[in-house]
């Protein structure tokens, strides 16, 4: 070991294996670089201890000013750090307050990115302690201007970069990953990034966030979680011509070449991993969604966030309100405005949970839900030029083309925008809503804030304080006449956390719907009477931890049930199981 650390001390890049390098046979600069051999092929190499200067430089181990003496002393750290002690707790108070000083919540965003490169657990800890404060930056909405200007603001990679020039050898590429135990992938081909379009290769923002609220939010180890951005051209001509653009300058592929590449990436994932590594699918566009959903449910430990994440969590929100509505979902009427990946996925839950809950079947409880997309209401007229996701959801109706028509003529109870089209509830759309109903469900669910369909304020002014409101993206609270409505969050991050966490936990091999069901029970039964007097349909994301711990166990329980679960024997107490598996952002001590 202590050869070891020495060799380690003298750093990386000196010791050259290249046998066509000339090093050694040139002058040397002050830097002890051979500037002859400037030009020359070299063979980089690292080592596995760290210690020294490589020891913080490695986001993993550094713990900065928290080292002790006698860490100082043993890791070969002295004179490379002031004297001064600092603990990690002083430290986040610190990180926080520098944050705190941004006003751009873009510059906010790079300082927690760059905290990341630099100590990660320190990144973790004040994610996990200031939860509510750092989700919007390291989340919608900010990461969504973030992927907008990520070539500008680009310094690392974050997450692996599979092209169409790794066509062919994605096995090789999977392998390249400095990490080797992976349980959790989040992949995008970034064509429908949140509701801003297409972001080709700058999409890699999603996945990074995603993954990291994986880590904060569910307490998957950071080491275990893999972002992908496959890029197979964008159709973003903005980016296209825009100098810092990061990735493919061409046009998308589509049809059999799209399909053949990303079943390359699934068959190497499988074959490097395993049978038990969770993908999610995020933020691909609809028309490949929930193609590639269909076929690798089967084959793979596979969901789509956008589809099914997305229900899960607006179903627990429903099944929430129903204590302030009264009656069962099957008593409600339910339009959607957006009728794509989100909104089908939610209905079919809906639809799912109804037959469980009532005698109803599928097509029954199917009839209570309503959609509209950028056509008009989804009709049966209309089935010939549907695409095949919408057509359980056309039924027998005159056609209405805006929503205010279709709103007064469908006399929903609930109306939820999956649209990802901005200011799309209008006062008189809103004030239709609340003509019939004492307390209108009112869920904006497109992101980012810009592209929510209404604001907070607007929901409950236009309703007077009636709605129960959530939307996708935060909103501050609202005060009405004297009474502040804390409006809730209803975005699938209180969902996937947990849920991976289950899946993971339990060794589940594949995802089934009613694990989905499992998870929206649990987080709607964290949902107490007093965040409801508050207007919260979801429980605090403070508590967030704590709430992934309960879906977890739910998953879990599910899995087990299903035959679906790999680890035997099965914990007695999977909450309890939950908790102790979840990482922990504490320094640990090093011998
Ligand atoms: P999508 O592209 O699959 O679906 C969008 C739908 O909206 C399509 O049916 C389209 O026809 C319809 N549409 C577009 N313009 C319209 C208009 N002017 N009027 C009526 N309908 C219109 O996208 P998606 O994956 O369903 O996502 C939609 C939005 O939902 C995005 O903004 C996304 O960020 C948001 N979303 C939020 C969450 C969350 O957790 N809150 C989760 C997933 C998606």
């Amino acid at each position: 070991m202590e050869s070891q650390l020495k060799e380690v001390r003298n750093g990386p890049g000196v010791l050259d294996l290249d046998p066509k390098s000339t090093v050694g046979g040139g002058v040397q600069d002050i830097y002890g670089e051979d500037t002859a051999t400037q030009n020359q092929i070299i063979t980089p190499w690292s080592v596995t201890v760290a210690s020294g200067c490589s020891l913080l430089r490695d986001p993993t181990y550094n713990k900065g000013l928290a080292f002790t003496e006698k860490e100082r002393e043993t890791h070969y750290l002295r004179g490379l750090l002031p004297p001064v002690f600092a603990s990690q707790d002083l430290q986040a108070k610190k990180i926080m307050n520098n944050i705190r000083q941004y006003q751009a919540p873009l510059q906010k965003y790079m300082a927690m990115m760059d905290l990341e490169e630099r100590n990660e657990r320190l990144f973790y800890k004040l994610l996990v302690d200031h939860v509510e404060e750092l989700l919007p930056i390291v989340y919608t909405p900010t990461v969504g201007e973030a992927c907008q200007k990520y070539g500008s603001i680009f310094r690392r990679p974050q997450g692996l970069y599979i092209s169409l020039k790794e066509k062919g050898k994605i096995l090789e590429v999977l392998k390249n990953w400095y990490e080797k135990n992976i349980e959790v992938i989040v992949v995008t081909d970034g064509e429908r990034i949140l509701g801003l379009g297409d972001l080709g290769c700058q999409g890699m923002g999603i996945p990074v966030g995603k993954l990291a609220l994986y880590t904060a939010l569910g307490g998957v180890h950071p080491s275990a979680c893999l972002p992908v951005t496959i890029d197979v051209g964008t159709n973003n001509e903005e980016l296209l011509n825009d100098e810092f653009y990061i990735g493919l300058r061409q046009k998308r592929i589509t049809g059999q070449e799209y399909y053949d590449l990303l079943d390359e990436f699934m068959s190497a994932v499988k074959q490097n991993y395993g049978e038990k590594v969770l993908v999610q699918f995020e933020d691909f566009a609809n028309h490949n969604a929930f193609e590639l959903l269909a076929k690798y449910r089967t084959t793979h430990l596979a969901f789509n966030d956008d589809i099914q994440g997305t229900a899960a969590v607006v179903l627990a929100g429903l099944v929430a309100s129903l204590k302030v509505t009264g009656g069962t979902l099957a008593d409600h009427t339910f339009l959607f405005l957006g009728a794509g990946e989100a909104g089908t996925g939610i209905a079919e839950l809906i639809a799912l949970e109804m037959t469980k809950q009532s005698k109803k079947t599928l097509e029954e409880a199917r009839e209570k839900i309503w959609l509209v997309d950028s056509r008009g209401l989804v009709v049966k007229s209309r089935m010939e030029s549907l695409q095949q996701f919408k057509k359980p959801w056309a039924h027998e109706h005159e056609p209405h083309k805006e929503l205010l028509d279709a709103v007064k003529a469908i006399k929903p109870t609930v109306l939820i925008g999956t649209s990802g089209v901005g200011k799309t509830f209008t006062k008189e759309v809103i004030e239709a809503v609340s003509s019939f109903n004492e307390k209108p469900i009112i869920l904006a669910l497109s992101n980012p804030t810009s592209q929510s369909e209404c604001t907070a304020e607007e929901a409950y002014t236009w309703t007077q304080g009636r709605a129960i409101f959530a939307s996708g993206s935060p909103f501050d609270p609202v005060t009405l006449n004297g009474k502040t409505f804390t409006p809730g969050q209803s975005n699938n991050a209180y969902i996937f956390p947990g849920f991976g966490l289950g899946v993971v936990m339990s060794g589940s091999i594949r995802v089934h719907d009613q694990m989905m069901l499992a998870a929206a029970e649990a987080l709607a039964n964290q949902v107490t009477e007093e965040h409801l007097g508050k207007g919260l349909i979801y429980p605090p994301f403070r508590s967030i931890r704590k709430i992934s711990a309960h879906i977890a166990a739910a998953v879990a329980t599910k899995a087990y049930e299903l035959g679906l679960a790999t680890r035997l024997p099965r914990p007695a107490n999977l909450i309890a199981f939950a908790e102790s598996c979840m990482y922990s952002p504490v320094y640990r001590s090093y011998r």
